[in-house]
């Protein structure tokens, strides 16, 4: 679930810098339309894997409720923490 939200924020990050190089090419035209037409792709794909998280704890899915999408670090449901869900939490200090 950690590594769907990282996906997710390394697609949107990863908007600006490969925009500006497709800016920077001769075909500046061409490159910014296929950059932005996979970054919407990779977007719209990562925003999919994060909604289809699912809650450790009560089952339900973890940042939908209904039709709205809060990529917020608990639980929409039941208020568990991103956190709660690791099994060691030794590994959670050195991952950061
Ligand atoms: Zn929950």
């Amino acid at each position: 679930m950690r590594f769907r939200r990282l996906l997710l924020w390394i697609v949107i990050f990863a908007y600006l810098p490969a925009m500006m190089i497709a800016l920077g090419s001769v075909d500046y035209r061409k490159w910014g339309a296929i950059v932005f037409g996979s970054w919407i792709v990779l977007l719209t794909l990562s925003v999919g894997f994060a909604c289809l998280a699912r809650c450790p704890r009560c089952g339900e899915l973890y940042h939908t409720h209904g039709p709205t999408f809060l990529p917020l670090r608990r639980c929409l449901h039941c208020s568990l923490h991103i956190k709660a869900g690791k099994k060691s939490p030794e590994g959670d200090l050195t991952n950061q």
